[in-house]
Formats: C-alpha cells, sequence, structure tokens
C-alpha cells in the first residue's frame, strides 16, 4: 500500500482507466436507475425490455452505417461464448487465424480443439506486433482477425482478402476504432468495453453471407448445443429477443452509451476523431519522458483504445499501487504479457481531460517516487 497522496486538483474526474470491464458513466448508471422497475425484475419477452434491445440493435446498425442486408444479433454469453458458438455453427471446415497476443489465440485455441474442424491455420506475430492478411483461395472458409488485441494494445486494419468469411472479434475495438463493415461479415462485441456497460451479452452484426452460412449449417448433420445455437439466435434476435434470460442492465447500459455516442459524435468517424485525439495525448507524453516509452513501436498499430506504456528505471508496480492508493485504478499491464508496463483503456466514456489528467498523476507519482 501505497501512502503516497496526489493533489487532489490533478486527479482525473473519474479514476477507472481499465480494458475491460471498463468505466460505466454514472449518466448512465442513472438511466438504469430511472427506468428501474419499468425494466429490471420484468420479462424479457415483453415490451419494456424488447424495446430496449429494438433500440440497441437500431442504435448499432446507425453507428457502425451496417451495409443493406446486415443485422444485429444479440446474445447471451460474452465473446468467450461466441468463440464457441462460431466453432460450432460459423466454421464450415477450416479456419485461418490472426494470433498476436491472448485473445486471439483464445479463438485459435477453440477451433483447433474442436474434433468436426480440420487443423486451423495459425498466422501469428510476436506480442506488440501484428500479422499481416493472408489470402488462402480455397482453402479456409473462414479468417479470424481481433480488430484490437486487449492484452498488446496493437489494433488491426481489417480488410478483406479472398472469398472466406471475415470474423472480427471486436470486443475492445467496437465503437472505438474505425471499420467499414463491407470487408467484414461477422463483427462481434461483448459490451463491457467500448460500449460502457457490463458483462455477459454478445453483439454481433453479421453480413447475408453470414445468415446463409449459419443457416446452412444449422441445416446440416452437424451436433450444435442449444446455448450456442446461432440459427436460434438470429430467430431470437429479429424478434428482439434472445434465446435464454439476458442481462437486462446490459441491454440498458449499452443501449444508453451507444445513443450518446452519436449523439455527442455523430458518427463513428465523430467517435474516432476524439479517440485519435486522446491517443495521440497519451504516446506523445510516453514519448517525451526519459522513463517511459509506448510498447508498440509500429506507428499505425498503435491502438486507439487500449494504450501500452513500457516503464524503464520505474517500477510499474509501484507507479499502479500508488495510482490505485488514490483512486486512479486497473491500469496494470496485462498479467500473461509479463512487461514492466502501464495499460490504459481510452475507450469513448473516457473523455479527453482525464486522459490529461492521468498522465498529470503519473508525473506526479514518479517525480514523488524518485
Ligand atoms: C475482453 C475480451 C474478450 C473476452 O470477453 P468476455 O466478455 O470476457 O468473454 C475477448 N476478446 C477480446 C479482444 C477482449 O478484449
Amino acid at each position: 500500500m501505497s501512502d503516497l497522496t496526489i493533489p487532489a486538483h490533478l486527479l482525473p474526474s473519474d479514476g477507472r482507466f481499465g480494458c475491460g470491464p471498463s468505466r460505466v458513466s454514472d449518466a448512465a448508471v442513472a438511466e438504469l436507475a430511472s427506468l428501474g422497475r419499468s425494466v429490471l425484475g420484468t420479462s424479457h419477452r415483453q415490451a419494456p425490455v424488447r424495446d430496449q434491445v429494438r433500440s440497441l440493435r437500431e442504435g448499432m446498425l446507425a453507428l457502425f452505417a451496417a451495409p443493406q442486408g446486415y443485422e444485429v444479433l444479440v446474445t447471451v454469453g460474452g465473446a468467450t461464448a461466441f468463440w464457441d458458438a462460431a466453432v460450432y455453427g460459423l466454421i464450415d471446415q477450416r479456419s485461418q487465424h490472426y494470433v498476436f497476443g491472448e485473445f486471439s489465440a483464445k479463438f485459435a485455441t477453440a477451433a483447433r480443439t474442436a474434433p468436426w474442424l480440420a487443423e486451423p491455420v495459425i498466422v501469428e506475430a510476436a506480442p506488440g506486433g501484428r500479422p499481416e492478411p493472408i489470402a488462402v483461395p480455397d482453402g479456409v472458409d473462414a479468417h479470424a482477425w481481433t480488430h484490437n488485441e486487449t492484452s498488446t494494445g496493437v489494433m488491426q486494419d481489417i480488410r478483406r482478402v479472398d472469398d472466406a468469411l471475415v470474423l472480427v472479434d471486436a470486443t475492445s475495438a467496437a465503437g472505438g476504432l474505425p471499420v467499414d463493415l463491407a470487408q467484414v461479415d461477422v463483427y462481434y462485441f461483448s459490451l463491457q468495453k467500448g460500449f460502457a456497460a457490463d458483462g455477459g451479452l454478445t453483439v454481433a452484426i453479421v453480413s447475408p453471407r453470414a445468415i446463409e452460412r449459419i443457416e446452412r449449417i444449422a441445416a446440416s448433420q452437424r451436433y450444435v448445443p442449444a446455448f450456442f445455437d446461432l440459427a436460434g439466435v438470429v430467430e431470437n434476435s429479429r424478434k428482439d429477443q434472445t434465446y435464454n434470460t439476458p442481462a437486462v442492465a446490459t441491454i440498458v447500459l449499452a443501449r444508453f452509451q451507444v445513443e450518446a455516442m452519436l449523439a455527442q459524435h455523430g458518427d463513428l468517424a465523430g467517435v474516432v476523431a476524439a479517440q485519435r485525439a486522446k491517443a495521440s495525448h497519451l504516446y506523445g507524453w510516453a514519448e517525451a519522458r526519459p522513463w517511459a516509452q509506448p510498447f508498440v513501436t509500429d506507428v499505425d498499430a498503435r491502438s486507439l483504445v487500449v494504450a501500452t506504456v513500457d516503464l524503464v528505471g520505474v517500477e510499474a508496480d509501484e507507479v499502479n499501487a500508488a495510482l490505485r492508493a488514490n483512486g486512479v485504478v486497473d491500469t496494470e499491464s496485462y498479467r500473461k504479457l509479463g512487461r514492466n508496463q502501464l495499460r490504459v483503456g481510452l475507450f469513448p466514456a473516457v473523455p479527453l481531460a482525464d486522459v490529461e489528467a492521468f498522465t498529470a498523476c503519473v508525473d506526479h507519482v514518479v517525480e514523488a517516487l524518485g
């Protein structure tokens, strides 16, 4: 426990800088409380909750300017459950995975251990780097991308390279990074990162080709447990429902956040512009300090939503402990990466002024630790 006190005038308005779960705005919590009895503890098959689901789905279509024919699916279980659903219901025979950190590796493992699929192709880059896409005409039927590798702070530039479906885990990216959904067939994400909600649900924006794949596999002989049945997810989502009971609070919080993003910034490009301002402040600050440097050397790959900064000659554990003692929390590096590093969530709910306050706090702590 650190007894270092950061002067109050340096502190951010909100001390939560985690990369997931990430801060939930007070306004979103107030919205949830004001809806209170009209949605919480009521049937998810009746209008009040279904209206929330419908508004969430419409908000996502608007924010991502989804092409004609794309649909928004909502399903129970976060991205981790969705990997299994994809292994059952989206990958036909063989997938290709771009692995550059912990989260991308987990989906690859799910595909590799499924006995009904062929051995997946793994295209790997060392942590801090990113793999380039490789076309495999007729060789694979799905490319598995991670839009933002949350464990390392590396973002990807998503694009189609062949006819295979493009499946993108956008759990930490969605709503903060640019994307052209015409290049993507399934853009899926949990809601506790960029959408400032709670965990437990996945939103997936899917193309007509993806729906066709889902329906074709569902009609085949493959065994699919009911919980992972994506054809059922399509059917229920079209009715603004989920197969089993959803986390209603998560739906309300995410619906509020997507509407707030549209109201504040107009469209995704507007949100991304604000992300660039925050990221450029943070990376610029790190580059200007002799004791800090951005972990990701490729400037174009530096994430606009999860910033990783290596410390040199200063113990990140001590800095994090001092920050935590002052209410500035969750800036620890991803455990398994094992670096002397700060990892900072810059999600849309985090204002630029708080990112500026954060760097001022770190300056103060480092100086005080001397
Ligand atoms: C957090 C995260 C996940 C896991 O999400 P859960 O909701 O915990 O299943 C998957 N992928 C990425 C890129 C993440 O950041």
